[in-house]
């Protein structure tokens, strides 16, 4: 059955390494020298903070009819979502397709969000 992204949200342990729930690869820090690079295993839809995109699959673009747009264009599809990116990701559409959403508290609010759906 398709529906809408299950969300999980990190708000007291926003700092929690994400790993996959699907394989177990850590999307990000996984790189000792260097905390902020990304690993997308096959099942990473995308990896995102508030400010954009980090990492976006085609399976992604598909799903939300981004396919042939120009990064700005992109830009422009979630700069209409009340929400932002964190809404604009909460559209995804792919059978049992987990976002985690992390929160930092105030004062930044910084958000990172991770979306994971299993292969087909
Ligand atoms: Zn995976």
């Amino acid at each position: 059955m398709t529906r809408l992204i299950q969300r999980t949200e990190l708000e007291t342990y926003y700092y929690t390494p994400v790993h996959c729930p699907f394989c177990g690869v850590r999307v990000m820090g996984a790189d000792p020298s260097d905390e902020t690079r990304i690993t997308a295993c096959p099942h990473t839809l995308f990896i995102a903070h508030d400010t954009g995109f980090e990492y976006r699959s085609a399976r992604l673009d598909h799903n939300l009819h981004l396919d042939g747009l120009s990064e700005s264009e992109i830009e422009a599809r979630w700069h209409e979502d009340a929400r932002g990116i964190d809404g604009f990701t909460d559209t995804v559409c792919l059978p049992d397709a987990i976002k985690v959403a992390a929160y930092a508290p105030a004062p930044s609010a910084y958000g990172s969000y991770y979306g994971f759906a299993p292969e087909n």
